[in-house]
């Protein structure tokens, strides 16, 4: 027999083997077995999990891996077990698992180049996604759909799939839907009856059947290639079941049928947008309303007319458009919001020149008295804003109102 059992049986878990090598990898223990039902992670497949037991010792199976130099299969542990004869047991939930995605794989890529000519570049099987990239840079919805149509179709016509060896040389004979690199040794083929043959290591169900449903999940642009996400078997119940969940939760929610959530959700997203407008436009004569207050009151400091305020528990979206209001209105903005962090704007008027570096440099000491008196009416004093002051040039004038530097402290 084969060392690598599994290349015929995907449904025994549980054998005895001897333990003919001990090694170690990355510091780990890892053992070579005299054949394996355990599957190493390659082709796209990750490695199936499981326990070694010898006697009352039991090792945890956490890696299986192929080594380069010999292609022996080593079973990576938790902990050391000695040469002789051992008990092999196979995690069964995720080998299953592994073959239901694998098998579906097979049927659906199948099922693309029929419905689609959409060749299958690249497989990757995962405990959270099962894809497939496509060498097309286009896919239709409707090519999609067909294609997953009729790999359901095949799935419910119970196909037997089975595995053969054959001579490199004769298989290039076979109509194989995939022939990796080589020029000798054996090949391990894998024939869905009357449907797809291709040349493949993992582990398979025995009929298709078993693969319970074929769902694509979603497709993806990938350069010249599509990335096509599916989920099979169990992974394609639990998908549903997800889903219809949420589904009755927001019909619940929006007291509707699961037929006119789309109707409602779009009314919803429709009150939302009008909303918005309308706080916009309320907000912004708000704060148009304030800035001509404030204006009134300037004070005019070296010549400029200057704006100081502070702002409790507003928005610094709501601070940086009363700066650019009172900056319209010909002043100077020194404006400190307070909250979570006390964070400070400063803009200027780009036109009439009453702001300047001069004046800048004259204001540094009475920024820092401001800023001393922003601080005490917020929570707390924000640190080193008396202690440090600001030391910035003022901006180049723009032709827009330039909003100045936003200082951002911890409160
Ligand atoms: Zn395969």
């Amino acid at each position: 027999m084969s060392e690598r059992a599994y290349y015929w049986d995907s449904y025994t878990v549980e054998f005895a083997a001897e333990v003919v090598e001990v090694t170690e990898i990355a510091g780990r223990p890892a053992v070579r077995l005299s054949l394996t039902y355990f599957y190493p992670t390659s082709g796209g497949q990750p490695h199936d999990t499981g326990r070694l037991k010898q006697g009352n010792q039991t090792a945890r199976v956490v890696d299986v891996v192929v080594r380069e130099s010999d292609e022996a299969v080593l079973h990576v542990l938790d902990a050391a077990i000695a040469p002789g004869m051992a008990t092999g047991e196979i995690d069964w939930p995720r080998r299953f698992d592994h073959m239901q995605q694998h098998t579906g794989q097979h049927i659906l890529s199948q099922a693309f180049i029929r419905t689609a000519e959409a060749e299958t570049i690249g497989f990757h099987l995962s405990g959270q996604s099962v894809t497939i990239d496509l060498g097309c840079a286009k896919l239709t919805v409707e090519e999609v759909r067909a294609a997953e149509q009729l790999a359901n179709e095949v799935v419910t016509q119970n196909r037997p799939v089975r595995a053969s060896e054959v001579a490199r040389e004769a298989a290039a004979g076979l109509p194989l839907r995939k022939l990796p690199p080589g020029r000798d040794g054996k090949l391990r083929l894998v024939d869905i009856e009357g449907f797809d043959l291709t040349a493949c290591g993992g582990t398979h169900v025995a009929g298709t059947a078993e693969v319970g449903l074929v769902k694509v999940l979603k497709t993806e642009r990938r350069g010249a290639a599509t990335r096509v996400e599916f989920v099979c078997g169990g992974r394609a119940v639990a998908d549903y079941r997800l889903k219809h969940d949420v589904v009755q939760q927001l019909g619940a929610t929006l007291t509707t049928g699961i037929d006119d959530l789309p109707a409602a959700l779009a009314r919803l997203q429709e009150e939302a947008r009008q909303l918005r407008l309308e706080l916009k436009r309320e907000r912004g004569a708000r704060l148009a309303l304030e800035a001509g207050q404030l204006l009134d009151g300037a004070e005019t400091v070296g010549g400029a007319r200057v704006v100081r305020r502070v702002l409790v528990g507003r928005e610094m979206d709501e601070a940086r458009q009363l700066a650019t209001l009172l900056t319209a209105g010909g002043a100077v903005a020194l404006l400190g919001v307070t909250g979570e962090r006390a964070q400070l704007v400063f803009a200027r008027p780009t036109e009439g020149g009453q702001a300047s570096p001069t004046w800048a440099r004259r204001s540094s000491r009475r920024w820092r008295r401001w800023a001393g008196r922003a601080a005490a009416a917020g929570r707390r004093r924000p640190r080193g804003a008396a202690r440090r002051p600001m030391r910035r040039r003022w901006p180049r004038r723009s032709k827009r109102p330039s909003l100045g530097c936003e200082r951002r402290r911890k409160l």
